[in-house]
């Protein structure tokens, strides 16, 4: 039998079951003979329809959700093996909160700024020639994967954006004598840390991989329906900056703005957006929902947002960063020493503490939807937890189901509210499935959590 054929959950079943996550490593590794495309729900999906099998096979050892590929312990191992381990944040080397301290650039940024701080030093030190991250387009999407080689360009493209890319374009366009550092998702981090295994000239090429925690991604419908409900129009959209600070609150309490192509901008809280709370996982790609990696664990260094109490607090925003390559704890260590950003140390109980939702989604979570898909009789990847719906809550699980739904169903929901140019058919389906998914979440958390949903309804009802 050949290796492809004991394979069971490979890039074909990947993308049959809609787990695609459009990352484009099967469309570098091709030389293009698959294609990633955006879809109609604003994701970009891989294409196998003209690939031949010959193909087929060396695309399914770099995808991130093929059996055929080396998973995160493997790749990570490979690399970081002397540094010591921990199960949810992976290897790491130095665990630390910090920020930017000039408050004018802080601002910039998405949390602290030392993502941008650890680029910029990696093109300073010359340790690579350019980046590969995520800035405006210039074609009709709003963001797109870009090529940074200077501090200036670098520092027009900060921010998170929470909108579907690729790296099939960027990836296929690398220049043989140039060395670049990879800026992404823990998923396309290992799609690339792949790539470079498999293609000894990529593996020349990408020098530095910098990972991103992850939540999960989002269809670029996210930054339309944001914007629609500010007043801003799909059709008159020119861009959304999903992370705008707010010196009146807490960091995790941010605002987000859209821009009309009338030059109108418009700003109000992510928390006024119904699909806003990133607990509904409103246009979450199915990928997501099988994915265990929080700290990009085959990235050299991570950076995330401190999600605790003390940094929270914070408006200008905060970093939780794990470093795994002594270069990058130097170029952060240098930048203290000179007063530009201050740094904390920690464990690896605070950095996975910082992330508490995420590991109940992609450990817990996980382990539901993978019981609930193999007795469905679907196709599942192999992931490291194992699929088991013992030890948790009938709640909880029912809160799982409810989450997934609401993933899905947005999707489908906003697609047919673009079709028809009527925003409220996405929203009154989503404030149904919302309130479900709060009085499940209530339920399964207890009495006092009851008690607080019903005020909640009765004031929104007297509104
Ligand atoms: C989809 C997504 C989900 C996230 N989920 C979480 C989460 O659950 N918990 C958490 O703590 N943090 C999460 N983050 C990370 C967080 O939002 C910040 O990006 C991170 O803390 C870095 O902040 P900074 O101020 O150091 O970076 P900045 O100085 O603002 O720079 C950000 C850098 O990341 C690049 N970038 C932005 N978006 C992308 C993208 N989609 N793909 C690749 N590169 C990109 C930019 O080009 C820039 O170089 C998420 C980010 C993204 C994009
Ligand atoms: S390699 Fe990436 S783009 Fe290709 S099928 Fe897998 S997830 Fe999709
Ligand atoms: S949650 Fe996982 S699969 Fe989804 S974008 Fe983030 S890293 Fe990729």
């Amino acid at each position: 039998m050949s290796e492809r054929n004991q394979i069971r959950h490979g890039i074909e079943q990947v993308v049959e079951r809609g787990m695609c996550i459009g990352c484009g490593a099967c469309a570098i590794r091709t030389g293009g003979a698959i294609a990633v495309t955006l879809g109609s729900r604003g994701l970009y999906q891989a294409n196998l329809a003209t690939a031949t099998s010959e193909q087929i096979s060396l695309a399914t050892r770099v995808c991130p959700f093929s059996d055929a590929a080396k998973n995160e312990d493997a790749l990570a191992s490979e690399r970081f093996g002397d540094l010591p381990h921990d199960d949810r944040i992976g290897h790491y080397s130095a665990v630390m909160a910090g920020r930017l301290t000039e408050d004018d650039s802080v601002v910039q940024s998405s949390s602290g700024g030392l993502a941008t701080r650890l680029l910029s030093g990696l093109l300073e030190r010359r340790v690579v020639d350019s980046i590969l991250h995520v800035g405006r387009s210039d074609g009709s999407e709003l963001f797109e994967y870009v090529v940074s080689s200077s501090v200036d360009e670098l520092l027009s493209a900060r921010k998170s954006m929470y909108y579907a890319t690729t790296l099939a374009e960027v990836g296929a366009a690398l220049r043989p004598d140039k060395r670049y550092a990879v800026v992404g998702v823990p998923c396309f981090i290992k799609a690339m840390r792949l790539l470079a295994d498999e293609v000894p000239a990529l593996n020349r090429q990408l020098a530095f991989f910098v990972g991103i925690v992850c939540g999960h991604l989002k269809s670029t419908f996210f930054a339309e329906s944001l914007a629609w409900q500010a007043g801003v129009p799909p059709s008159s959209l020119e861009t959304v900056d999903f992370r705008v600070k707010n010196p009146t609150r807490a960091a995790n309490r941010y605002d987000y703005s859209a821009t009309a192509r009338t030059g109108e901008r418009v700003v109000r809280p992510v928390a006024s957006a119904i699909d806003g709370s990133w607990g509904y996982a409103a246009f979450q790609p199915e990928a997501c929902n099988f994915c265990d990696d929080v700290f990009a664990e085959t990235a050299d260094v991570v950076f995330g947002d401190a999600w605790l109490e003390q940094y929270q607090r914070d408006w200008r925003g905060t970093n939780i960063v794990v470093t795994r390559d002594a270069r990058a704890t130097e170029i952060l260590r240098a930048a203290e020493d000179t007063g530009a950003v201050v740094l904390t140390d920690l464990g690896p109980d605070e950095a996975a503490r910082s992330q508490a939702g995420n590991f109940r989604h992609r450990r817990v979570g996980l382990r539901v939807r993978l019981a609930d898909d193999i007795a469905a009789g679907l196709s599942v990847p192999i992931k490291r937890v194992s699929p088991s719906t013992d030890g948790v809550s009938r709640g909880r699980i029912r809160l799982i189901r409810q989450r997934r739904d609401i993933s899905r169903m947005s999707l489908e929901w906003f697609e047919q509210a673009r079709a028809t140019n009527d925003l409220d058919h996405y929203i009154d389906r989503m404030r149904t499935a919302i309130a479900r998914y709060q009085r499940v979440d209530a339920a399964q958390r207890g009495p006092i959590a009851i008690l607080r949903y019903l005020v909640r309804k009765v004031r929104g009802t007297k509104r």
